[in-house]
């Protein structure tokens, strides 16, 4: 597990990444979506968008296969779900797991 950045609600290693898309099909906030990386070897990499908006489930650190994101511990200030929140992940998973704004 990498270190947590400072005051951050959700972060990765990329280096475990191998862009599964699970931990955005998972996320009901839309703050995951996959981005494209010339450099990974499936040409895409996990991305934290919108930490803003992360609510503290755990879902994507939970269902990671490769250990590769990471959720900040219950004391965190973690977001409430808004229905922008939603509508965001909503068409995240509509845009096959891309970034939609
Ligand atoms: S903890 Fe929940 S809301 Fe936050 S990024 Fe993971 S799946 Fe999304
Ligand atoms: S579930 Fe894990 S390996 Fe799959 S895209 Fe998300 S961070 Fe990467």
């Amino acid at each position: 597990m990498i270190e947590q950045p400072l005051n951050t609600a959700v972060w990765v290693d990329e280096s475990r990444c191998k862009a599964c898309d699970i931990c955005v099909s998972y996320c009901p906030a839309g703050v995951l979506n996959m981005k494209e990386d010339i450099h990974a070897i499936q040409g895409m990499m996990i991305e934290v968008s919108h930490p803003e908006a992360c609510i503290g489930c755990r879902d994507c650190e939970l269902h990671c296969p490769d250990f590769a994101i990471y959720v900040a511990e219950k004391g965190f200030k973690f977001a409430k779900l808004s229905p922008e929140a939603k509508e965001r992940a909503a068409a995240i998973k509509a845009n096959h797991f891309r970034k939609v704004n």
